[in-house]
């Protein structure tokens, strides 16, 4: 099993755009790696320059200790899965997921073999004959992936490999190759735009913007720390709320405390761990609405005020936005909890979970 080193890589197309700037990533062995980011940040460059099929224009890639810049794409030991499958539609599901193994000249009778095991694995069995033309959206994924796992590559690249599969078909794949990855254990770089895929399946997440890396972590860090507005505004499937806010630390600036104090906000107050944020920091307040609690009665501590103006039925939860002196701050409850429309409530949150940036540069101060 191998990783993979990525150092100040950069990939600039003859265009002059830097689609990947200046990256430093490890990719543990045996992991499950999502790159995600928006449209156009470099995520398919980034995995196209790990496989060869783009030069890297500085810096070096490393597969397995071993230097792979200038290797050509069949020597890196990477097998990539394609957006759009990429399967040859004149031959069967037997012959394409054997091609790899057919142009390394390996014996028909092994090659007979791996397809069938490998079918086995990805639950293709009886449909080896079948032509492309001929298979679901989803079938035609597994056999994409049964070609990538049967060229026995060191690492598996995947580019958007669910997303031409509607909803439903895509959550049983996701669930799916989750299982087969830790089943194989192989090396594994995939490429999504949807937050939830990354968060799903991912040992650990790289949240990138413009060809830079804004963030690495878990999905549980991701979610629960962004290191900057960028990645807080991306990740979450209900925004996460960003208010300006200003600092009232109890002890002053002194530089060692992790003492509890409290963000003002619009609507009133919030409590915050604030390290040694200066008393009168102005300062971008992040906080999930998944974290606020919502009471209609009186409560003890820091708290926002506001009233009801709508909520919306998210399954067993309902996002309802408050309207707190003319700023919408979102808090979800449980879906019997929901409040009327211009009910007056009031908000609070742990202050563990009140993050708190910096106003001009977005990232987390504390
Ligand atoms: P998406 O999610 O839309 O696929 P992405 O994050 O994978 O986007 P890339 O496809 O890597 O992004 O593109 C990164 C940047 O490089 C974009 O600005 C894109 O327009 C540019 N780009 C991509 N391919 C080429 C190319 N062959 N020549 C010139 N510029 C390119």
């Amino acid at each position: 099993m191998a990783g993979i080193d990525i150092e100040g890589l950069a990939t600039v197309y003859p265009n002059g755009v830097r689609a990947v700037d200046g990256l430093d990533v490890h990719v543990e062995h045996g992991e499950f790696f999502a790159l995600l980011g928006p449209s156009g940040c470099g995520k398919t460059t980034l995995l196209r320059t790990i496989a060869g099929l783009e030069p890297a224009s500085e810096g070096r890639v490393r597969i397995d200790a071993v230097d792979v810049t200038r290797t050509e794409p069949g020597k890196r030991g990477v097998a990539m899965v394609f957006q759009d499958y990429a399967l040859f539609p004149h031959m069967n599901v037997s012959e394409n997921i054997t091609y790899p193994l057919k142009v390394r000249r390996v014996a028909m009778a092994t090659r007979t073999a791996t397809a069938e095991r490998t079918a086995g694995a990805l639950s293709l069995q009886g449909l080896l004959d079948r032509k492309p033309g001929q298979l679901s959206g989803g079938q035609q994924q597994r056999v994409a992936l049964a070609r990538a796992i049967a060229s026995e590559g060191k690492v598996l690249l995947l580019d958007e490999p669910l997303s031409n599969l509607d909803a439903r078909l895509r959550l049983e794949a996701r669930t799916f190759l989750k299982k087969l990855q830790r089943d194989l254990g192989i090396t594994t770089v995939f490429v999504t735009h949807d937050q939830a895929e990354a968060l799903a399946l991912a040992d650990r997440i790289a949240v990138m913007e413009a060809g830079k890396l804004r963030q690495l972590g878990t999905p549980r860090e991701v979610f629960a720390r962004p290191a900057n507005t960028f990645v807080a505004n991306f990740i979450g499937s209900t925004p996460m709320n960003l208010l300006p806010g200003t600092v009232s630390n109890p002890n002053g600036s002194r530089r060692d405390s992790d003492a509890v104090g409290t963000v003002s906000v619009t609507g009133g107050l919030l409590p915050a761990t604030i390290f040694s944020v200066p008393s009168g920091a102005e300062v971008t307040v992040g906080i999930r609405p998944e974290y606020l609690t919502l009471a209609t009665g009186d409560v003890s501590g820091p708290s926002l005020r506001g009233q009801v103006v709508v909520a919306e039925n998210l399954g067993t939860q309902s996002l309802v936005s408050v309207d707190c002196d003319g700023t919408l701050v979102g808090v979800t409850v449980p879906e019997e909890d929901e409040p009327a429309p211009g009910a007056p409530v009031v908000l609070t949150a742990p202050a563990s979970r009140v993050l708190l940036y910096d106003r001009e540069s977005g990232e987390l101060l504390a």
